[in-house]
């Protein structure tokens, strides 16, 4: 269905009131000193792989902050790995952007997974809906199919890159540009200071890939039993773990603790 300025629009299926606007035509609106706030992303990036030649990696959720990042460090030919979490319960979705993104870029991602037999014991303990029941036992999963693997992809390398941006909750309002954690591994969060605006902006500026659940009212995009659409006014993460409070919401992967290195500019 043609849409505006040559975008389709969405055709929700059967029981949606009338085919939407694709996210880039609904959000994407760069911000004052968008110019400099990308050049600082680049400059970002060009340090994160010069400082840590060999043992930086971008640690994608295949998130459209993720797919930003992803897009630059191949625009600037940058040596830095892309890597993803396969959780086991993630959208078809988000799966079937992993082979765009190889294709799109000509590039191999890294996938890791949790341990087969750690989720068959979690699984049979607590039963497939544990999540719900408890943040404790919801914590837990994620420890189980998000943590180890991340432990996993992380160890040996010195720095990693993530998508986390202030502006996406209350919890990420500190997020540096640079931060070392409690292990000495230094944590590059280069878009830090974009705002949802500048991130489709870019997006719909360079052609970036990116997953279509964004298109039907998904701004994050977890495992697919803790993540549903929002509502217009909603907060950007309102769709993940839905059922707890705002503060319990983070999966542990981005703790607290760190420290910010350099000035938060
Ligand atoms: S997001 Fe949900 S399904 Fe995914 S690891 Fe965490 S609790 Fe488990």
């Amino acid at each position: 269905m043609t849409g505006v300025a040559g975008f389709d629009t969405i055709d929700l299926g059967p029981g949606a009131d009338a085919p939407v606007l694709p996210a880039a035509l609904r959000h994407g609106r760069a911000s004052a000193h968008y110019e400099q706030r990308l050049a600082r992303t680049v400059e970002l990036l060009r340090q994160a792989a010069a400082e840590h030649a060999g043992t930086v990696v971008q640690a994608s959720s295949l998130g459209v902050e993720d797919m930003v990042l992803s897009d630059l460090i191949h625009a600037q030919g940058l040596d830095i790995r892309v890597a993803t979490l396969d959780t086991g319960a993630l959208h078809l979705e988000t799966l079937e952007l992993i082979g765009r993104v190889r294709r799109h870029y000509g590039i191999d991602v890294e996938i890791w997974r949790p341990a087969h037999q750690a989720v068959l014991e979690f699984v049979g303990r607590n039963g497939p809906d544990a999540m719900y029941r408890s943040i404790p036992l919801r914590k837990a999963c994620c420890a189980v199919r998000k943590l180890e693997p991340l432990g996993r992809m992380l160890d040996g390398r010195s720095a990693w890159i993530t998508g986390l941006r202030r502006e996406q909750s209350a919890q990420r309002v500190d997020v540096g540009e640079r931060e070392v954690g409690a292990d000495g591994r230094v944590k590059f969060n280069p878009l830090a200071q974009w705002s949802l605006g500048d991130v489709w902006h870019y997006v719909a500026l360079h052609g970036v890939p990116y997953n279509p659940l964004h298109d039907r009212f998904y701004p994050s995009i977890g495992c697919e039993p803790c993540t549903r659409a929002v509502a217009v006014g909603e907060d950007q993460r309102a769709g993940r773990w839905w059922w707890e409070l705002e503060g319990a919401k983070e999966c542990g992967l981005h703790p607290e603790g760190r420290h910010a290195v350099g000035a938060k500019t």
